[in-house]
Order: structure tokens, then C-alpha cells, then sequence
């Protein structure tokens, strides 16, 4: 007689149960009815236990009765029954290789996507140290918590004005108290081996003193945007590291991003004919007249290089082309505190070649509102929060005789600031230029001090043309 039946006799005589053994397995198929079996089984066993000992009830635990598989079973110390399974290793692929995934055995249809690649995280000692350089709101909201979704990147280093904050971060993220330095000590880091990039998280402003004076430290150099203030302090960056001999990356976290690369592999790839036109709106509310945002000498601008920059190096980025012309229109609503220095909203065009025009709006006083839409001859491609943080929605429309078709599409995304980090980290250890270097920040500015000159002229400005294709990004990266 099969465990089963052994089962359902004991239960049934247990019982006392009117139910015939016929009708008791047709009532739920013989597999469930075992499994129920079991369950009162333990139960009544429970209950004569309890009456016997006069003792007051204890409530059966284990798994409930109807998920016991009553083929094979294992007995716990209270004698309550849990199903037990033959411990095997189904086939997997483990290359050696540590970039190379651990592919396991499948089991879904081609009918679903497809999951992806398992992760290969490099072990924690060959991971790329970081310092990271601020700890205000990007640092402690998005930096810090992007590490643990990191491969190849490690946080290993603190700068900071503030001790306790600096004491409390170390302690949270592993960092050792000898690795905390205040801004006058930030040189100093130059002696720590631990430490092989530097993430400036700063006030615009502060960027480019704070990526000299890293430079000479010899550590790799990872800049917010935007890059500066000015073209020429840009370009001093550049020239800084170039000579120090080491990398400078700017943090233009989109590129990385699995939706906008798509985007843009849809654009290139002319999916629906040739882009004629792309809006793209970047709007958040501000408060907080004493926050350095709103003061010029250390945010350099208002709305336009805080967010307004992500519709200008977005759409650079899914054209791979330059503007060879801006118009700009800027306005600060009189007597607002909070836009006395800096604009509370530009709105600009820029003429691409191929009569492709790029019409941005970025504004500090409307609720948040993040997307772009990219207009072609046959269709358009509209990514809602697409310079969000998170949060990205693909929608496209096309025409198919004579249906509209309009799709979502949904793809599986990806720490985009964790993406940004780990490439830094893979140029350094494999010695490669970084997709979006000093040279794509130095772009970027140039632009934007045309479209304030614009703004304030009230007339187009023109742009040094500049042919060929991606011409200040490095090699694409592997975003494994
Ligand atoms: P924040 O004000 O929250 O933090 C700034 C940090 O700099 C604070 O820790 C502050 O103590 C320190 N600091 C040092 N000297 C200062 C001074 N003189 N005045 C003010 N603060 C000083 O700012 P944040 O939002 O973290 O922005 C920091 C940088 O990161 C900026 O360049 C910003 O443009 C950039 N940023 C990028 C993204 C992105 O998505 N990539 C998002 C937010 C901010």
C-alpha cells in the first residue's frame, strides 16, 4: 500500500468521518485529498494529544495541509509532517569567466520575454573604490543606495563638512572612520590606496576646483552635471586631467538608461523613418530661497543647467548629431525671491542638420513633469519621466493600413545611476575612454551659453557646426 493510501485509511479511521473513501477522493483528486489527509492527521493527532494530557490546545505550524505532498515526507522534532524533496542541482552553464553569467536551466516559452542575463558581480576586493565628494541629497537618496545594485563599483571613501553626518554615513555603509575627510583635508586622499575614483557630488560651482585638485591626486574623476559654470572652466577640467593622466567622466546618468537607449537605438535605426522634430519637457517646483539652486554664483543658472540640460544632452544623445543653432526664451517671475538670480524658465529651440528642430521647455514653478517625444515621418516615440530617476514609459504610434497602432513598451530596467558608476568603473579597469567624458560636458556648456545669450539678445544664436556622428562621446558601453 502506497504511503498515500496508508494515509487516507489512517485519516478516515481517525476521524470517524461519515464520507466514504470513493466519494472522499473525488471530491479533490487524490493528490489534494493525501495532502488534506495529512494535515488532519496532524490535527487530531494534536488534539488527542492534548485532551490526554488535559493540556491546553497548541496550534499546529508547519506547512498548511493542503501544500503537503504526502509522497515523501519529513518528520519535524513535534512530530508535525512537511513534504521533503530529493536536493538536486538542476544543469546550469557556470563559466569560469567571472563576466560571463551562471546560465540556469530554463523553463519559460519563447511566448514571454525573455528574463535577463543572471548578475556577475565582481568580488567585493576587485571592485572599484569610490570617495564620494558631498553627502546632500543625491549622495545619500540615490548614490549611496545605487552601490548595492553595483557590479564593479564600491563605496570606500567619504568628504564631507559635517562629522556627524560623515560619522553616521561611515557607520551605515561600511566606510572605515579613517576614510572620512573634511573638505580641507580632501587632498588627502591622494594616500589612500583604497580609493581609485572620486564622485563629485557638489554645488555646480564647486566642480571644477574640486576636479583640479582631485585630478592631482592621481584618482580617476567622476563630475556631476552640469560639468561647470563656464566653457572655460570646462575646459581647465579637461586640461587638468589630461595632464594628471586621469579619467574624467560626466555623470549624464540617461545615457546609461535601458529606455533611453533604446530610444535612441529606435531613432538610429530609423524604426519609424527620419526624426523630424523632438519636444521635451524637464519642470520641477523649488522652494527654499537660501538653498545654493537659486543663487547664481554657485548654481551658475536656474531651471537650464539644473534639469533643462537633460532635454538638451538627451536629444544630442538620440540624434548623435550637434545644433548648429539656438533661439532662447527666459523668464523670472517679478518679485518671486526665489528667481531673483537665477531664471525660473527657459524655453528654447535648437536647429539641428536636416532641418531637425529640438523644441525644450524646463521650468522651477510647475508641478513635475519629465518626457520627451520624438516625432519621425512614420511614427513617434514618447517616453513619459524620461529624465526621471525611475518610473520610464515607452509609448509609440505608428500606422498599419488602416489601423492607428499604438503601443507600450515595457523593458526591464536598471539602476541608472548604478549603470552610470559601473561603466566609469569598467573604463578604469579595462583603461578605456568613458562614454560620456569631459569633452561631452565641455559640448553641453557651449550650448547653453549660447542659449542665454539668445535669451537675453532676443534673436537666434548660431553654433560652430560640427560634423560626424557622436564625435564627443567615447565607446559605448557594455551595460551588462
Ligand atoms: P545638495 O544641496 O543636496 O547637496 C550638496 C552638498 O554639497 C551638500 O552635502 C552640502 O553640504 C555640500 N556643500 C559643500 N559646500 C557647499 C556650499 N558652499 N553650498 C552648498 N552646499 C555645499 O545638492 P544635490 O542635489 O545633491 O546636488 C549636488 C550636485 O549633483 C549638483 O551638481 C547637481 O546638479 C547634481 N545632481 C545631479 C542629479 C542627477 O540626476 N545626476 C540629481 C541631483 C543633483
Amino acid at each position: 500500500m502506497s504511503i498515500a493510501d496508508e494515509l487516507l485509511n489512517t485519516v478516515l479511521r481517525h476521524a470517524g468521518q461519515e464520507v466514504s473513501r470513493k466519494d472522499f477522493l473525488s471530491l479533490a483528486g487524490r493528490g489534494l485529498a493525501a495532502s488534506v489527509a495529512v494535515g488532519t492527521l496532524a490535527a487530531c493527532q494534536d488534539k488527542s494529544a492534548a485532551s490526554t494530557a488535559g493540556a491546553t490546545t497548541t496550534p499546529t505550524t508547519g506547512t498548511p495541509a493542503a501544500q503537503v505532498d504526502a509522497s515523501t515526507t519529513y518528520t519535524a522534532a513535534g512530530g508535525q509532517q512537511v513534504p521533503s524533496s530529493e536536493a538536486v542541482s538542476p544543469p546550469a552553464k557556470v563559466p569560469a569567466a567571472a563576466d560571463k553569467p551562471i546560465e540556469l536551466e530554463a523553463w519559460k516559452s519563447d511566448v514571454d520575454p525573455k528574463s535577463p542575463p543572471t548578475p556577475t558581480p565582481l568580488p567585493p576586493d576587485q571592485r572599484v573604490g569610490y570617495a564620494l565628494v558631498g553627502l546632500g541629497h543625491l549622495t545619500l537618496e540615490e548614490l549611496l543606495p545605487a552601490f548595492g545594485e553595483c557590479k564593479k563599483s564600491k563605496p570606500v571613501a567619504l568628504v564631507s563638512g559635517s562629522p556627524e553626518k560623515l560619522a553616521k554615513v561611515a557607520k551605515q555603509y561600511g566606510i572605515k572612520p579613517t576614510s572620512c575627510y573634511s573638505y580641507a583635508d580632501y587632498d588627502k586622499l591622494k594616500d589612500n590606496p583604497e580609493v581609485q575614483a572620486i564622485y563629485i557630488v557638489l554645488p555646480n560651482s564647486m566642480h571644477a576646483e574640486y576636479v583640479i585638485r582631485g585630478a592631482k591626486t592621481g584618482k580617476h574623476i567622476l563630475c556631476e552635471k552640469p560639468m561647470a559654470n563656464s566653457v572655460r572652466e570646462c575646459e581647465l577640467m579637461i586640461a587638468a586631467c589630461k595632464e594628471a593622466k586621469v579619467k574624467l567622466m560626466i555623470a549624464y546618468r540617461i545615457q546609461y538608461e535601458p529606455y533611453n537607449r533604446l530610444v535612441r537605438d529606435m531613432v538610429r535605426g530609423q524604426k519609424f523613418g527620419k526624426v523630424k522634430y523632438i519636444q521635451g519637457q524637464n519642470s520641477q517646483s523649488s522652494a527654499n530661497v537660501d538653498h545654493w539652486r537659486h543663487k547664481k554664483a554657485l548654481a551658475g543658472g536656474g531651471a537650464l543647467p539644473d534639469i533643462g540640460l537633460y532635454c538638451l544632452n538627451t536629444s544630442r544623445f538620440l540624434l548623435g548629431t550637434e545644433p548648429i543653432e539656438v533661439f532662447g526664451y527666459m523668464h523670472s517671475t517679478p518679485g518671486n525671491p526665489l528667481f531673483k538670480e537665477v531664471e525660473e524658465m527657459m524655453s528654447w529651440q535648437m536647429r539641428f542638420p536636416d532641418g531637425i528642430v529640438v523644441d525644450s521647455i524646463t521650468h522651477y514653478d510647475t508641478h513635475d513633469s519629465r518626457f520627451y517625444r520624438v516625432n519621425a515621418e512614420r511614427g513617434w516615440l514618447h517616453l513619459d519621466n524620461g529624465y526621471a530617476y525611475r518610473g520610464q514609459q515607452l509609448k509609440t504610434s505608428h500606422a498599419e493600413g488602416p489601423a492607428k497602432m499604438q503601443n507600450q513598451i515595457t523593458i526591464g530596467t536598471k539602476n541608472q545611476f548604478a549603470a552610470e558608476m559601473d561603466h566609469f568603473s569598467e573604463c578604469i579597469l579595462e583603461n578605456k575612454p568613458p562614454h560620456t567624458p569631459g569633452e561631452e560636458g565641455l559640448q553641453d556648456q557651449r550650448i547653453m551659453e549660447a542659449i542665454y545669450q539668445s535669451a537675453r539678445e532676443g534673436r537666434p544664436v548660431k553654433l560652430t557646426p560640427v560634423s560626424g556622428t557622436d564625435v564627443f562621446r567615447g565607446p559605448e558601453p557594455k551595460l551588462s
